[in-house]
């Protein structure tokens, strides 16, 4: 734990929060699949000095004097960056996963060009067209879908069918709320057929695919990807694009992160994102992503055996999503806020078609990279899954809700938040 003596002299406020959130992290469940823990390192790293440089412009060409260690960091974190995931070009610079959605399709479409994504019901993000982003003001973007919501496996006939009618300059996959493997190979196969770049958004799955418990989808013939850091991949909040091995797309992506759409790179977060890449560059990595697959598979097991319904009837990577509506009568708001109240932290979720409203939805996701980086083995995977099925189906039995708090407590008593990985 950081004992921020600067900040505690300093700034008391501050001080507080930041001392209260060290503990709220210590003492409850992370379920958010979007979440993890990163190490002391990485976090030496952006909180340091290299906050204060401004380093507009990539290594050896940049606008201003003194970029002797910029250069050296930023450098690294590409090289790096390129190894974990076997392409030719990376961009470190952009601040997260949203931003560097936006620099892909600025820099490989024209205003009104087609988008084909994932539909947002059936596990698409934000950044794939929803009608909130301005992104739809200047894009259209068009939709895929689950064939059947019980097996996951995407209407490839269909997407066919809608490409060949709307003729998309992308073909994105990816996905934050999806269980399952893409058949990567279709994609291809369909942005061939109608001469469309195929981009993977990797930002839930990065962590699987750099650790290889999952299959990449450069081996299949994508030509860009996108990602977030701070997932899986567990390195600081930040985003990442990647080419495969296309000289002129990956050019394009430069120039539109900068001088396109961003300003100076935060350099102390490039340098916490080249730590991370490191450690995920190590043995320990591999066997840290194979194990979140594992404790997501036991806490499945849990689930199915209480009679709960999964979407996908399961999962094959790193997250689960439960109609906890359908099978316990409990709303995914009621379910957030009970486990939260036990200590586990989850998001309520819609299940795909979800006749219930987006602020009050069946469904809850939940996932395993925190508890996996914590050192959670399947064991207490399961133990976790059949205390969030006891808190859902007790709700209204307080003593039995305290009890569960406490054995949440004594469990993150004895894994505590590690504070380094290699
Ligand atoms: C999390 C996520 C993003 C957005 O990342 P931010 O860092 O929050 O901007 C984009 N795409 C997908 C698929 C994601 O899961």
């Amino acid at each position: 734990m950081n004992d921020y003596e600067h900040i505690k002299k300093q700034d008391p406020e501050i001080f507080a929060s930041l001392e209260g959130e060290e503990h709220r992290e210590a003492e409850g469940l992370e379920l958010i699949p979007s979440e993890n823990y990163v190490s002391m390192a990485v976090r030496e790293a952006n909180g340091s000095c290299l906050t204060n440089k401004y380093s507009e412009g990539y290594p050896g060409k940049r606008y201003y004097g003194g970029q002797t260690y910029t250069d050296m960091v930023e450098t690294l974190a590409i090289e790096r960056a390129k190894k974990l995931f076997n392409c030719g070009y990376a961009n470190v610079q952009t601040l997260g996963g949203a931003n560097a959605n936006i620099a892909m399709y600025f820099a490989l479409l024209q205003p009104g060009d087609t988008v084909l994504g994932m539909d947002l019901s059936h596990g698409g993000h934000l950044t794939h067209g929803h009608p909130v982003t301005y992104l739809t003001k200047i894009f259209n973007f068009v939709r895929y879908k689950m064939k059947d919501p019980n097996t996951g496996e995407i209407d490839y006939d269909e997407m066919l069918r809608v490409a060949k009618e709307s003729k998309p300059k992308i073909v994105l996959a990816g996905f934050s709320a999806y269980p399952r493997e893409l058949n990567y190979a279709k994609f291809v196969e369909i942005a061939r057929e109608v001469g469309a770049y195929a981009v993977m958004d990797i930002a839930h799955i990065a962590g699987l695919i750099a650790g290889k418990a999952v299959k990449s989808p450069f081996d299949f013939g994508f030509d860009v990807m996108t990602s977030t850091t701070h997932k899986t991949l567990r390195g600081p909040r930040g985003g990442l694009i990647l080419t495969r091995d296309n000289e002129e797309i990956a050019k394009k992506i430069d120039k539109m992160v900068f001088p396109g759409l961003q300003g100076g790179p935060h350099m102390n977060n490039i340098a916490a994102k080249a730590v991370a890449f490191d450690e995920a560059l190590q043995p320990a990595f591999q066997t840290y992503a194979v194990q979140i697959l594992k404790n997501a598979k036991a806490m499945e097991k849990i689930f199915l055996d209480n009679g709960v319904r999964l979407l996908t009837s399961g999962t094959s990577n790193h997250l689960l999503l439960a109609d906890v509506f359908g099978s316990l009568g409990i709303t995914g708001q009621e379910a957030e806020t009970l486990l939260d109240q036990a200590g586990i932290t989850l998001n309520k979720n819609s299940i795909a078609d979800d006749t219930r409203k987006p602020m009050d939805p069946s469904g809850i996701r939940f996932g395993t990279p925190a508890i996996t980086t914590r050192k959670f083995t399947e064991k207490e995977s399961a133990q976790v899954a059949q205390l969030m099925v006891d808190v859902m189906k007790n709700k209204s039995d307080e003593k039995k809700l305290a009890a569960i708090r406490e054995e949440i407590r004594t469990l993150c008593k004895k894994f505590p938040i590690p504070e380094s990985f290699v």
